[in-house]
């Protein structure tokens, strides 16, 4: 199996996480595993390999303990994926309709072949409009047990919301809503049959998609989902549903301003329940570089307060840790009084998102 891969399954699979952003991070690993530091400062390397060292910890530790979940391949994944189908169609009463070919594949196609995408789905619209075939496409070297099932389950609610739109609505591009709504119902569907690791899901919403710099494509699934998280909590699952239900069309005329009366309503549903507070909790995080991770994490228990000269980073210039602790002062993480500089704090915030760049 790729290195890389290896990593990435370590990473979704473990308990408490010391990670910071699963996706972004990955960009800087090469399919051997090793980091790509060219565009690295000497902090944000360090950052890096302690990432890297932590997603071989993991992984080692599911090689002992889970060894089958790592012995599956593309035969059996296949197999869950029919399930997973099957299970989807039923929800949506699809089940008259055309399944998707889902396909395991080196590239995608043409003009995508060079798309930095783990997962995508074509509708017949999009599938005409790019003389591709229709259906599902999963990059082959991103296939395995516990992220492949999260990958497909948000194509497959694409497709969904695909068959439940007249082909003449279907749009190239996804409606606002769109991205955050497939994210939510897939992985409410994952959570309610059982189909991976609770652990997975999680880790994928705080660590990935919740963990993302905003100028990431992860980031935009994740800011849509607010909406329909809120939409969740005032009206329950089966609201979630009717939207899906209403298609492209539905979607791109959906208004919150139909939603903001409403109270959050406590529901019966442990999965809705379940998935309701990962989201929350994914967004407790806020964002700080690894710079200013470096400069807190280093100046912890300043009770007392020290003079900036007192200060000794060794992987910065004077002039740079000012910078960097006025930049965590507006953030409110640190405190300067009379020039002396304070961090109240013994340990470091754990829902900090990191971005390495
Ligand atoms: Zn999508």
């Amino acid at each position: 199996m790729l290195e890389k891969t290896k990593l990435l399954i370590g990473a979704y699979y473990i308990d408490n996480p010391k990670f910071a952003q699963i996706d972004e991070i990955f960009k800087y690993i090469s399919d051997e595993g090793e980091p790509i530091t060219n565009e690295l400062d000497e902090i944000q390397k360090q950052f890096l390999n302690s990432q890297i060292a932590e997603f071989k910890e993991s992984y080692s530790f599911l090689e002992k303990n889970r060894p089958n979940l790592l012995k599956i391949n593309n035969e059996e994944l296949s197999k869950v994926f029919i399930n997973m189908i099957d299970k989807f169609y039923e929800e949506f009463n699809l089940k008259n309709c055309d399944k998707p070919k889902v396909s395991i594949v080196k590239k995608f196609p043409h003009p995508f072949e060079n798309a930095n995408y783990k997962a995508m789905n074509f509708n017949e619209h999009q599938a005409e409009k790019f003389n591709v075939e229709k259906g599902i496409y999963l990059l082959e070297k991103y296939t395995a047990h516990g992220i492949s099932e999260i990958m497909l389950a948000h194509e497959l609610m694409h497709f969904v919301v695909g068959e439940m739109t007249k082909k003449n609505n279907q749009i190239s591009q996804s409606p606002f809503f769109e991205e955050g709504i497939v994210d939510f119902m897939g992985l409410y569907l994952l959570l309610k049959y059982n189909f991976i690791d609770e652990k997975c899901i999680k880790n994928w919403l705080i660590f990935g998609r919740g963990n993302c710099t905003e100028n990431y494509i992860g980031s935009i699934y994740f800011r849509e989902s607010k909406q329909i998280l809120w939409i969740a909590k005032t009206s329950g699952i089966e609201e979630v549903i009717k939207i899906i239900k209403s298609g492209q069309n539905g979607l791109s005329n959906l208004s919150m301003k139909n939603y903001c009366d409403k109270k959050v309503e406590p529901t019966k549903d442990e999965f809705l329940n379940k998935l309701i507070s990962y989201y929350d909790y994914a967004l407790t995080n806020f964002s700080i570089s690894a710079k200013e991770n470096y400069v807190f994490k280093n100046t912890l228990n300043l009770v007392n307060g020290k003079n900036l000269d007192e200060l000794l980073l060794n992987e910065l210039e004077k002039e740079e840790i000012e910078q960097v602790i006025n930049n965590l002062t507006k953030k409110g993480l640190m405190y300067i009084v009379d020039k002396k500089v304070y961090n109240p704090n013994n340990c470091s915030i754990d829902t900090m998102k990191i971005k390495l760049i």
